[in-house]
């Protein structure tokens, strides 16, 4: 609270937050995007006469993949962003599975995201009848880790989005493209909310091709 009372002072005209403070950047706003009510958490703030609070990590995620027809998607992981993510393919009639090491953990976001569509969880990480598969463990930034799925179970046509992102591939996106299959990198997620973090606070188009390439990509 006191940093974004000093950020507010200096004059600046908003900030983007980051694990693990984003339940405190959405508890401190005064007003709310809906979406940040629901996941009670923000990633952007907004600063006028009020604090203002939004989510740019849901359509920062839904945007590399928003081409594909909603399907069924396994999500592996049950943190703040396996709750984003899972309310992003919800919201954009995605059937969603979970999968986390914690069972517990993920039907604990069952319960909160029942209402917004059709939501299980799973006791193995079995991708059978998925087009789309999401890392949102934070496994995979030590380039030896990687989460478990059941590799074997996977349709030659999913697609494999990691979360996590590094200066190169992770091992779960080698394997993915070692197995043929198309990958998506988390890098691409970081750029988009960047971008329109940016856009909210200055009402104007971000420089998309200059922000990816200063990722990396
Ligand atoms: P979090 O709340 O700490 O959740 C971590 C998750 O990883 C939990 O489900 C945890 O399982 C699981 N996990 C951790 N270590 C594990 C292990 N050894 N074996 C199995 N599961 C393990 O973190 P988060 O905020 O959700 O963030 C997750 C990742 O997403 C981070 O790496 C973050 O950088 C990335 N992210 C990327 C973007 C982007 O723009 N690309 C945006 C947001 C987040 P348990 O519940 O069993 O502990």
């Amino acid at each position: 609270h006191e940093c974004v009372q000093r950020l507010i002072r200096c004059g600046f005209s908003g900030a983007n937050v980051t694990l693990p403070h984003k339940s405190l950047a959405a508890g401190i706003a005064e007003i709310k995007h809906e979406d940040v009510e629901v996941l009670g958490a923000a990633n952007c703030l907004l600063f006028d006469d009020k604090i203002h609070a939004k989510n740019t990590d849901i359509e920062g995620f839904y945007k590399p993949i928003s081409h594909l027809k909603p399907n069924s998607a396994i999500v592996l992981g049950a943190g703040g962003a396996s709750l984003a993510v899972c309310y992003a393919l919800l919201k954009k009639h995605w059937q969603v599975k979970i999968y986390n090491r914690t069972i517990e953990k993920a039907e604990q976001i069952r319960q909160r995201l029942n209402e917004y569509g059709h939501i299980e969880v799973l006791q193995k990480p079995n991708p059978f009848g998925c087009t789309l598969v999401v890392n949102a463990t934070s496994l995979g930034l030590n380039e030896d880790e990687i989460p478990e799925l059941m590799w074997d179970g996977i349709h030659p046509s999913t697609i494999v989005y990691d979360l996590v992102y590094r200066e190169s591939d992770t091992l779960f996106l080698q394997k993915a493209k070692s197995q043929g299959l198309s990958a998506i990198d988390g890098r691409e997620m970081l750029a988009e909310q960047g971008a329109l973090s940016l856009e909210w606070w200055t009402g104007k188009h971000a420089p998309r091709e200059i922000m990816r390439k200063a990722v990396g990509l």
